[in-house]
């Protein structure tokens, strides 16, 4: 696989785009997730034409469809920067890009949680920047997070796995759109589909066997739809356990009884947050090796993203 397209906002890779002239870099977004990815940054307020250094912007008005306005003045460039966003998302059609990164807080570039003012100037954290959400309208599956969320552990390994996910999809669309390469693709991506939703795991396996009964074309826009819907869903610790348990029936004639207790009891460990992710994974991949196992060495749940990413060291 090569990098992954991904969009990001301008200032988080270390460029001085910011109203003040300064920057917001995120050190992991750039220098680690970086290796694995190909940015394309997006600073909407220089890009519409608002020089650096500038006024700061707001939202304001009907938290539904605010204002963009400059927070001295109160001149409105919501126009301008809608006419600018709707063009912008159309010019990143062609980059295919399978995630995308917002700064949060921004009135142009956050993704939830803005501050819109009243016109008594009271602040509610309830607003989407003015390209965020044109973005988000636009690629409705597109996977998007923001800087600050992707601290947290478990938010940051969902985003990640999502978006190698979803290049994943690109590429067996890219390869040839033939039912046979989906169920292949569905089929690898049954145990991860299972920790993050066992109800959409049951509607796509019920669509994969009904392929017949629909065009290509409409297999797809439902299969996409599921898929994006399904890894949006975070795994919880449960689920993981779910899958483990599940792995192991695999293994069920191959393994000693000393081992089979050994596994039961790291997944129990993990199960009650005394040890990470990774290290039923790991045990779990040994056995897969050892014992030659055919379905779960293609199964992605296993091996979802690179492992220097340490991101199920965290989760
Ligand atoms: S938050 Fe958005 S608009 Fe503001 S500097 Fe960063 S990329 Fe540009």
């Amino acid at each position: 696989m090569g990098k992954i397209p991904i969009g990001i906002s301008t200032c988080l890779l270390g460029e001085n785009v910011r109203y003040n002239g300064g920057h917001a870099l995120d050190r992991f977004l750039r220098d680690t997730l970086g290796k694995y990815v190909e940015y394309v940054p997006v600073c909407p307020e220089v890009e519409c034409g608002f020089g650096i250094p500038r006024e700061t912007f707001r939202l304001m008005g009907d938290p539904k469809q605010p204002r963009l306005v400059i927070s001295l003045t109160g001149v409105d460039h919501t126009d301008r920067m809608e006419a600018w966003a709707r063009k912008r998302v159309d010019e990143l059609q062609n980059d295919d890009l399978c995630g995308f990164i917002f700064k949060s807080d921004s009135p142009s570039s956050g993704m939830e949680r803005v501050k819109v003012y009243d016109d008594k100037g009271v602040p509610r954290k309830i607003g989407v920047g003015v390209f965020a959400r044109v973005f988000m309208e636009h690629f409705p599956l597109t996977p998007v997070e923001e800087d600050g969320r992707l601290n947290d552990p478990l938010l940051r390994e969902n985003f990640i796995e999502r978006i190698f996910t979803y290049r994943r999809y690109r590429e067996v669309m890219e390869e040839k759109k033939d039912v046979g390469h989906f169920v292949e693709f569905h089929t690898r991506h049954k145990l991860l589909l299972m920790a993050h939703s066992p109800k959409h795991l049951k509607q796509m396996g019920n669509l994969v066997a009904h392929t017949k009964q629909l065009s290509i074309k409409e297999f797809i826009t439902q299969y996409e739809k599921l898929l994006m819907e399904a890894m949006s869903l975070k795994p919880s610790t449960t689920k993981h356990a779910n899958v483990l348990h599940h792995i192991m029936g695999y293994f069920k004639k191959d393994l000693s009884a000393g081992e089979k207790q050994e596994l039961l009891e790291v997944v129990d460990e993990y199960r009650k947050g005394l040890i990470p992710l990774i290290v039923p994974v790991t045990l779990m991949n040994h056995y897969v090796r050892k014992y030659d196992e055919a379905y779960l060495k293609e199964q992605v749940y296993l091996n979802p993203h690179p492992l220097e990413l340490q991101l199920r060291n965290h989760v």
